[in-house]
């Protein structure tokens, strides 16, 4: 089980997607509806296993993905 999961702030997020790309997982898509802006979506976080490698969090050019940790 992850020891860490991306948290994503919506307000530095450029919607480049590069987090999505990157995730080994598909963890992370490009599907979150802005309806300010519809034709270029959010990353969200899916269904999928994460397994908290923080490539996300490595790739994003905005430093809009923290990794948070929790437990040992
Ligand atoms: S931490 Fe790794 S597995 Fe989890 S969303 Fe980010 S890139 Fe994907
Ligand atoms: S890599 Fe960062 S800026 Fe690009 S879509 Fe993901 S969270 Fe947003």
């Amino acid at each position: 089980m992850a020891k860490a999961v991306p948290q994503i702030d919506y307000e530095r997020c450029v919607k480049c997607a590069r987090c999505a790309l990157w995730c080994p997982m598909s963890h992370l898509t490009m599907t979150l509806v802005d309806p300010a802006d519809p034709e270029r979506p959010y990353p969200e976080k899916t269904g999928s296993v994460c397994i908290g490698c923080g490539q996300c969090a490595k790739e994003c050019p905005a430093e809009a993905i923290r990794m948070i940790r929790f437990g040992g």
